[in-house]
């Protein structure tokens, strides 16, 4: 399968890349990015085939149809990967809350979070092609949070890897913290900055971008790539779990194939949503995507008004920091799928020289028919944290409570939802012991101790043990330091 461009070729890079080559360096003409030049097409034989398969069985016959340019063995290896996750026969589990109300839960893997979900495998993808092409990279990550120790877990002893990961001291959880800075294998180094998440990213994209810093790296031969969610090395695993969990609606009798369900999704930098809508296109029975955000809400003001504006905004932060971002860059992907790559490039021009641009009223009306949105504030989230825990029994995370909002105010209520869980409660349990019992914690043990009497439920041995794990990397510099610090790495 060939890859083609958001905006357009520039000529100086061709017009088709290879899966590789949009992985490796996943820039593309003018900036933009690289989608797919066909989607394959899955018939209700494809989902009928599927109904007794395990996660695996699905991944790899749904990648087969993209015709990629990695070995099977490789990308065999690289699902062998979700046997790690909770329940290797089922690593992402949906559990009915309520009445035609369905969670899938996307954090059972190595560290909780959804981004295990596309990193994990991406690891293995990525350091395969670097040990073929035998060339070193250097991964370059910065995180809010998840991202990090995801990237972390998945590339630590790969060969022919180093990964730099910046991360704001003082911004994420102690959780957070402790799975970055407890990781030991020589190929990474963890590095806290003095200042926030932005000027952690800032940071980054000026060395990407940065012509003295990768000659520095050729010195040392190594090339540099990132694992950031623009990648579509990511975003192919971001689609099989929709297919999944409409599965195992199929499968617990809740549907029956070819019916019709919302997928409901918590959304930051609109990769797994934009997983769910190449899903639908490839033939998912879907009715409606719901974007789910918090008070960043500038995805809900778009697919409501048309409208992107950046114009007076600054980025608020929430009890769900993983979704605390303004310019969501796999929206992208969409208008290129809808508009083209002409519009595409005009409408993000806009957008980066004036912080906004404005659908037609057509344009709009076809957003809609895929799209509908609602934005969920701090407090509303706590409500129903502690409203579901008391009346269904389901303890979610502040990330998940946002699609409860827009469940309520989007969906038609006799049809099914699948509402998507991206991070298990261990990893933000100071809202949620604060949501359960009204409690401060300043500190993620005594919230996890907490809410664990509170819900019967035991601290996994992976989160508990953190607290005493050894703590192996200990930089913490000014963000002027931080080429300095990675070169000293290397
Ligand atoms: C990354 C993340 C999100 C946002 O996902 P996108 O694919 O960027 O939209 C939501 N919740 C959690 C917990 C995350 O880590």
């Amino acid at each position: 399968m060939n890859f083609i461009q958001t905006r357009g070729c520039d000529k100086n890079r061709p017009q088709y890349v290879t899966f590789s080559q949009a992985i490796l360096d996943p820039i593309a003409s003018f900036g933009g990015l690289y989608v797919p030049e066909k989607l394959p097409e899955l018939s209700e034989e494809f989902l009928n085939k599927h109904i007794n398969s395990s996660y695996k069985e699905l991944a790899s016959d749904m990648l087969s149809y993209f015709e990629i340019d990695i070995d099977k063995s490789v990308i065999d290896e690289a699902l062998s990967l979700y046997d790690k996750f909770d329940d290797a026969n089922n690593p992402v589990p949906v559990v009915k809350v309520k009445e035609n109300l369905y969670v899938s839960e996307l954090y059972h893997g190595p560290t909780r979070a959804f981004k295990d979900m596309a990193l994990q495998p991406f690891g293995i993808i990525l350091s395969s092609i670097a040990q073929k092409k035998n060339e070193n990279y250097l991964i370059l990550a910065a995180t809010s949070g998840d991202t990090g120790p995801a990237a972390l877990e998945t590339f630590k002893n790969r060969t022919n890897i180093k990964v730099a990961c910046l991360y704001p001291d003082g911004g994420t959880s102690d959780v957070q913290r402790l799975q970055m800075v407890t990781e030991d294998a020589k190929n990474l180094k963890v590095i806290g900055i003095n200042g926030v998440f932005d000027d952690a990213q800032n940071v980054l994209k000026k060395l990407l971008a940065s012509d003295s810093f990768k000659s520095a790296l050729r010195e040392k031969h190594v090339s540099l790539s990132a694992a950031n969610s623009v990648n579509f090395g990511r975003i192919i695993f971001q689609i099989i779990y929709h297919i999944h969990s409409y599965l195992e609606l199929v499968r617990q009798a809740s549907i029956t194939i070819g019916e019709k369900v919302y997928l409901n999704v918590p959304s930051g930098n609109f990769g797994n949503a934009l997983g769910g809508y190449y899903a639908w296109k490839m033939g998912l029975p879907v009715e409606k995507i719901i974007i789910s955000s918090n008070e960043n809400n500038v995805l809900t003001k778009l697919i409501k008004t048309g409208k992107y504006d950046l114009r007076d905004s600054s980025v608020i932060c929430t009890t769900s920091p993983a979704m605390d971002i303004l310019k969501s860059s796999n929206v992208e992907r969409i208008l290129f799928d809808m508009f083209g790559y002409e519009r595409t490039r005009k409408l993000i021009e806009n957008l980066e020289n004036n912080n906004f641009y404005e659908l037609t009223s057509d344009e709009l009306s076809r957003l809609r028919e895929c799209f509908d949105a609602d934005f969920c504030n701090g407090e509303e989230g706590k409500k129903y944290i502690k409203d579901y825990f008391t009346n269904c029994n389901y303890l979610m995370d502040p990330h998940t409570a946002t699609c409860i909002k827009s469940y309520e105010t989007c969906c038609d209520p006799k049809i099914k939802t699948i509402a998507y869980s991206t991070a298990e409660w261990t990893k933000f349990s100071s809202v949620i012991a604060n949501a359960l019992t009204g409690e401060v914690d300043v500190h993620d043990i005594d919230a996890l101790e907490s809410i664990s009497k509170e819900t019967n439920l035991e601290i996994p041995a992976m989160i508990k043990g953190l607290f005493s794990k050894e703590i192996t990397q200990d930089t913490i510099i000014e963000k002027e330091d931080i080429e300095k610090e990675i070169l000293k790495f290397l």
